[in-house]
């Protein structure tokens, strides 16, 4: 299917804002053409707004082309903007996966786009055939998140491959969990699949969810969609600045993953010798899912032991469900201790 027939009307139509640094792009010695008080450099400057020196750096370290990457505050932006770009209120609809990641479902109530859900099986794995069978001539979007959040699995390859050779709209993939996966994820495969969106983020294995840094990667016209309808500056100048002198440091995050993957099997380790735990869902993230008896009772003691886990215990699929985030050796152990203890 063409792009254009998924695009809602407006947006195709939309005659983008165009900045002072849009027209002019070059170097000069005096800028005179955006209002911006000439005292105070570096910061009395408009940021790039479309980020390119930082997109240079994570296009190459993630082996994709600078226009097939977008950044959003946080994964937050590209979430809402496939629904502002794709979905027409009170008309069209997406269909995602259940449970996962809410901020998709929220996204879909601010935008007024209506949100069709498809239970994942019992142990967790994806059922392309089900998802399909809830598609529509009006299904705009389907989700899916892989690592999963909260349930931790990684979903089957060929289950996705499935629905992106089947479905014609638009794909969404959240790989925010894939640097603790063993699986490698969608991003080489990009180019395969011209209605796939990747969403990746600098939150969770780059240790930065207080800058505010999510991705997006797809085709360039797709990209370009974003870049249309996006906030002219989304991306201030510090957040640019600072990530792309994170990114000299890529060892750190290698070693940062290895050390929260020994962590993980080691909370693992301990989780199973408690009775009073049920089940460990098998994980592909830096989190845990797991079965205790009276979940919330469970909630509630950690709490006043200075532990907060997130219960999850009232989602489809997931009763008497904690999520425990992998945490260092010592948080890890207070909270194993704290689960004696209880
Ligand atoms: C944590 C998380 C994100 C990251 O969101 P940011 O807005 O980039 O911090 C994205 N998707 C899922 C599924 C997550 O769990």
């Amino acid at each position: 299917m063409e792009l254009s027939k998924l695009v809602r009307p407006n947006i195709l139509k939309l005659k983008p804002y165009s900045s002072a640094r849009d027209e002019f792009k070059g170097e000069a010695s005096v800028y005179l053409d955006a209002n911006e008080n000439p005292l105070n450099a570096p910061y009395n400057r408009y940021p790039d707004p479309l980020q390119r020196a930082l997109k240079q750096i994570v296009a190459q370290q993630k082996g994709v082309e600078t226009d097939q990457l977008f950044f959003g505050n946080g994964s937050d932006e590209p979430i809402d903007l496939v629904f502002r770009v794709f979905c027409e209120p009170g008309v069209d609809n997406v269909v995602a996966i259940d449970p996962t990641y809410g901020m998709y479902e929220v996204s879909a109530e601010i935008n007024n786009v209506s949100y069709r859900k498809v239970g994942l099986r019992s142990d967790f794995s994806l059922d392309a055939q089900a998802l399909l069978d809830a598609v529509d001539a009006n299904t705009k979007v389907i989700f899916l998140c892989s690592p999963n959040n909260p349930t931790g699995n990684a979903l089957d390859p060929n289950a996705i491959r499935q629905i992106l050779n089947v479905f014609p709209g638009i794909v969404v993939l959240d790989e925010a969990y894939i640097d603790f996966s063993a699986q490698p994820g969608f991003l080489s495969q990009l180019n395969d699949f011209p209605r796939l969106i990747i969403l990746q983020t600098f939150s969770k294995a780059w240790g930065l969810a207080a800058v505010r840094l999510g991705m997006a990667f797809a085709q360039v016209d797709i990209i370009r969609l974003f870049n249309k309808v996006k906030y002219p500056y989304n991306i201030n100048v510090l957040t640019q600045e600072f990530v792309a002198n994170e990114l000299k440091n890529p060892n750190r995050t290698r070693e940062w993953v290895a050390y929260l993957l020994e962590q993980r099997n080691h909370l693992t380790n301990g989780l199973k010798k408690l009775p009073l735990v049920k089940y460990i869902h098998p994980t592909d993230a830096n989190f845990v899912l797991v079965q205790v008896e009276q979940a919330t009772e469970v909630y509630k003691k950690l709490v006043d032991q200075g532990v907060i886990v997130r219960n999850r215990s009232h989602i489809h699929l997931c009763m008497d469900c904690l999520r425990i985030t992998v945490g260092t050796q010592e948080e890890n152990d207070a909270l194993l201790d704290a689960l004696k203890n209880l």
